[in-house]
């Protein structure tokens, strides 16, 4: 697996690379590329290429601008598509470093490692991340923006083989596979428009890596069929929204430490107070794991997404599902997280309640075998049953009381977080919108 200069060289010459794009992600969780011509090759896998980091949301303030690109060899990749010219371009994920060397901590991707190397100090191998990314497909119109018209009526596995969604989807999939992902699951998805596609889980910084280059393929695919992608949360109110079930499981020695043979649900120890450490946390961490306004538009009854901090073993209405699965597979479920997450922070966030959750040792609330929806209020709070933050601003003040999902980010990135979506929350109030009009016109 392990990739040198060498091969990146012999690929470039193979594949006829011109250019060579270095792709990180912001606080956002948008993906932002350096390109180069080929000439600059030996520059960048030397760790040489520079850019000014303070035109990047959330990364410098002013006196500390020059930031350098250090390329992960084993991302490397060559676009399955070229340019409108034929060119070819390569593409590396990158860490973000100061002029000194230094990893630079505003980068999510640093800040992941970081964590996960606390993580092996406490004696486990991987943190290991199965992504379900929803997403809906849009039609263009004539200028190439986006409409919210959908190319199909279809619901859920629906199968209707000559619409364009279904198409385009075949097509993402072989495009993905064609850069060396293993797609699992393929369908389309309750709403309209509404597509699924999984691929395998991973350690979670190559998963988190590779959610990223998955976005960028499946937004580029969909533009050759007509169409428009979008993770945004929730795209169409009445009908369902897109999330990104996260699948948590951790390894130790070789094997899934959160499966145990004799334990109830087939859960070890280590799962269940990984599981209450999520569940302790979970206000906070939904400022991550639903980052913007919109987000809290899909955690509404009624369209298979949580509003409310429980668990449960089938059950879809919790917060955490432990779905049906043998050793290798037992995970966690976690139902909140949508799309428009940065997949860094998140997993930095997840995985630092969790290690806490194990580090405390306490047992979490008994499972709820029924719909959370269905319960009385009362009924709810005698089992401890909150819910999560109901807006984004909550969700930050939710955010600003934990201490532990703040290290989990550290200093810089909790920082330049709360002043980010402080900033979008305050813009969203200012907004005026067409609900408002229809409600408010006739006064
Ligand atoms: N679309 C649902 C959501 O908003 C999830 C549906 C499913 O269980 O896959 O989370
Ligand atoms: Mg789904
Ligand atoms: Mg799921």
């Amino acid at each position: 697996k392990t990739v040198t200069a060498d091969d990146i060289r012999k690929s470039v010459k193979e594949n006829n690379v011109h250019f060579l794009r270095l792709s990180f992600t912001d606080i956002n969780g948008t993906l932002k590329a350096v390109e180069v011509p080929i000439s600059q090759l030996d520059k960048v896998l030397t760790n040489d290429i520079r850019f000014d980091g303070s035109s990047i949301d959330g990364f410098v303030r002013i006196e500390e601008s020059d930031m350098v690109l250090y390329p992960d060899f084993s991302s490397w990749m060559v676009l399955p598509w070229t340019d409108k010219t034929g060119s070819r371009i390569g593409r590396l994920t990158c860490s973000v470093h100061k002029t000194n060397g230094e990893p630079f901590e505003g980068d999510p991707r640093n800040n992941l490692k970081r964590v996960l190397k606390e993580m092996k100090e406490m004696g486990f191998s991987d943190f290991d991340i199965g992504f379900e990314a929803e997403f809906h497909l849009f039609k263009l119109d004539e200028d190439g923006n986006w409409t919210t018209e959908v190319p199909d009526r279809a619901s859920y596995f629906d199968m209707t083989s000559s619409d364009e969604g279904a198409e385009c989807r075949r097509d993402i999939v072989e495009t993905l596979e064609s850069i060396g992902f293993e797609v699992e699951a393929a369908h389309h998805e309750v709403g309209a428009g509404q597509q699924e596609i999984d691929f395998r889980f991973d350690d979670a910084l190559t998963t988190a890596d590779r959610v990223q280059t998955f976005k960028m393929v499946v937004r580029q695919v969909a533009r050759k069929h007509g169409l428009f992608a979008t993770f945004m949360a929730k795209p169409i109110e009445g009908e369902a929204g897109n999330g990104m079930h996260n699948n948590m499981s951790l390894f130790k020695d070789g094997k899934n430490a959160f499966y145990s043979k004799d334990g109830e649900y087939h859960l070890s120890d280590t799962a269940l107070y990984f599981l209450n450490g999520i569940l302790e946390h979970a206000r906070a961490i939904t400022a991550i794991a639903n980052p913007t306004v919109n987000s809290y538009k899909r955690l509404i009854p009624g369209f298979e997404a949580p509003v409310y901090i429980s668990w449960a073993t089938k059950n879809r209405s919790p917060l955490v599902r432990i779905p049906d699965a043998e050793e290798i597979n037992t995970r966690l479920e976690m139902r909140s997280a949508d799309p428009t997450a940065n997949p860094y922070l998140l997993l930095a966030a997840c995985l630092t309640a969790g290690l806490q959750g194990i580090k405390e040792k306490k047992m979490p609330m008994d499972p709820i075998t029924s719909n959370v929806f269905e319960m009385t209020e009362e009924e709810r709070a005698k089992r401890g049953i909150k819910p999560l933050p109901s807006t984004l601003h909550n969700a930050i003040k939710a955010f600003k009381a934990d201490e532990l999902i703040q290290s989990a980010l550290g200093e810089h990135l909790t920082q330049s977080f709360i002043d980010s979506k402080n900033l979008e929350w305050a813009q969203y109030n200012q907004s005026v919108s067409d609900w408002e009009r229809n409600r408010y016109m006739g006064y």
